[in-house]
């Protein structure tokens, strides 16, 4: 998001602000008459919950709560069997991004979206053409190569028969590579003369220097700024994502990675209550310096919008054959039989800026998926401990897809909460276990039940917008490890329906240090709730088919199911 954007939000804040703070507190509500899972130490399920101000009141048997109800004269809400639980927390994600399909071209294919091929790849991106003036970028995003008919990435010539007037690039579906055409190389100065940037490649032509279009890791960062949408897009973006926040049930959204423009305008757009959940925001890059420098203001504690972790990228993905393994892939993506993908950042250097921020006194939060780097993140963390021991840091390896072991022993010394993007074993379960990683690696990816032999705390994630923002699927999930194809991916390392719910309510709160505020249902936590259309405990196997009927932010309803 741009500044522009930031300043008008500004000036909208000042003319519209104050009616956000004078809105009425919501009168005292009692839920009764369904199953109450608290997700208190106990995993007590329990009758009925009261709220008042904003805030849980009370929790107890149905009884008990018609009491209190009586007493104050509060509304009571009948839950007529459905469930109420804590609010869901979003452990990673990168909202609004989940939002950017009402600006950008959607290029997923099934399950998530519609594109099988080139041609309809070309066809969506030809279709925005024809209503784009000249010379506008034309962003399309969440293509995968591996579910393209073709089994491989779009080049430069196959974008230039979309348009050779306007700049285009593709974000492939793990944000890690993007495609651009011949105008957009043009714009972002590629050329064959170019070098690859440390931690990143531009791939080139069979035989030549010349760019075929596809960047990955540092190189397809050279794209995102020119992706900034202006204020109307921005918004536009955001409500979107809001809209579908809410009718997954999640109370708290999380921002991992975004700059400080970024964080100010989502702080003002909230103040104006165009964002009515809850925010954690992890600063990433320059707004991550500008704190450590002390150049950027953000409060810690405000209740709608926080500042968590620093967030710093150690590798890539593994279906974008980016992730850095300790061997090498199960089918290699060129030549090299060999080939372990690669680190984003050096081993050094990376242990550097961790060990910056956290002598700073910050939480820290690295993206590694392969295990060769989740060694060089632990070797980080324990050297930051070694530099400056500090107690209960928890510090976070966002996904820890690989996670070995020996490596998940080392996280519980260290005091470590890996966050794992459970949904990858319904999604690409398949590809890894045949292509990526083969079926012995496949088996033990996101292992979630070795965490839960360890008594190691864990969060699981959607990582929004890299697949759709769906706990109840998130949480099947980890819960039955099967792969679109219906096929068991690791069932070794399948945990208990109350482990994955905990996952994405109290123990996400824990990883963002809010675990005293938010993440169970316990007298004098924030109303954050969700209603279910039934128990998650009911029928293990079809958790993704229940319904969000209700979604309640300090004891607001911000979304009810229609009818
Ligand atoms: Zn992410």
């Amino acid at each position: 998001m741009t500044h522009r954007l930031q300043l008008v939000a500004v000036l909208l804040g000042l003319a519209l602000g104050l009616v956000w703070w004078w809105r009425s507190a919501p009168p005292p509500t009692a839920y009764v008459g369904g199953p109450v899972l608290t997700m208190d130490p106990a995993s007590r399920v329990v009758g009925g919950l009261a709220v008042e101000g904003g805030r849980i009141a009370a929790v107890g048997s149905e009884s008990s709560i018609r009491a209190w109800a009586d007493e104050r004269g509060a509304r009571i809400t009948e839950l007529q069997g459905r469930a109420l639980l804590p609010g869901f927390i979003d452990a990673h994600g990168h909202f609004p991004g989940a939002g950017i399909y009402a600006v950008h071209v959607d290029l997923n294919s099934p399950p998530i979206g519609v594109v099988e091929d080139l041609e309809g790849l070309v066809g969506r991106l030809a279709e925005r053409a024809r209503t784009t003036s000249a010379g506008e970028w034309i962003v399309g995003w969440g293509y995968d190569d591996t579910l393209l008919a073709e089994r491989r990435h779009p080049t430069r010539r196959d974008l230039d028969v979309v348009s050779t007037e306007h700049p285009i690039a593709l974000l492939h579906v793990s944000g890690h590579l993007a495609v651009v055409n011949s105008v957009g190389l043009e714009v972002l100065g590629i050329d064959a003369e170019t070098p690859d940037p440390e931690g990143g490649i531009i791939r080139r032509e069979a035989g030549s220097r010349r760019p075929d279009g596809v960047l990955e890791e540092n190189a397809a960062h050279r794209v995102m700024p020119l992706l900034s949408p202006g204020l109307v897009d921005g918004v536009r973006i955001v409500r979107h994502a809001v809209d579908l926040y809410l009718r997954a049930g999640v109370t708290t959204a999380q921002s991992g990675g975004v700059d400080s423009g970024t964080m100010q305008a989502l702080r003002w757009l909230s103040r104006l209550g165009v964002i009515p959940l809850r925010l954690m925001l992890w600063p990433l890059d320059e707004a991550a310096d500008a704190l450590l420098e002390g150049d950027l203001e953000f409060p810690a504690e405000d209740p709608w919008v926080r500042r968590g972790a620093i967030k710093l990228i150690a590798d890539g993905s593994i279906q974008g054959y980016t992730g850095y393994l300790s061997e090498p892939y199960h089918v290699p993506p060129g030549e090299d039989p060999g080939y372990r993908g690669y680190p984003r950042i050096p081993r050094d250097a990376l242990i550097e800026r961790v060990v910056a921020f956290h002598r700073a006194g910050f939480q820290v939060a690295v993206h590694g998926n392969g295990d060769a780097s989740i060694d060089d993140i632990l070797d980080a963390f324990e050297a930051a401990q070694r530099v400056l021991p500090r107690e209960d840091a928890r510090p976070i390896v966002i996904h820890a897809q690989m996670a070995r072991e020996d490596q998940l022993d080392r996280m519980l010394d260290l005091g470590v909460v890996p966050s794992f993007f459970s949904l990858h074993t319904y999604y690409w379960g398949d590809r890894h276990r045949d292509r990526f990683m083969g079926s012995e690696r496949a088996a033990r990816m996101s292992p979630a039940a070795s965490a839960v032999r360890r008594g190691l705390r864990f969060t699981i994630h959607c990582d929004a917008p890299v697949v759709p923002m769906e706990p109840l699927r998130l949480v099947w999930a980890a819960v039955n490890r099967r792969s679109t194809s219906g096929a068991s991916i690791g069932p070794e390392q399948r945990i208990g329906v109350m482990e994955a719910l905990r996952a994405v309510t109290i123990d996400a709160a824990y990883q963002h240090f809010e675990e005293d505020e938010k993440g169970s249902l316990e007298p004098g936590k924030l109303a954050d709730l969700v209603i279910l259309s039934a128990s998650p405990l009911e029928d293990p196997a079809r958790i993704d088919a229940l319904r969000v009927v209700e979604t309640v932010i300090g004891g607001r309803s911000v979304h009810r199911e229609g009818p």
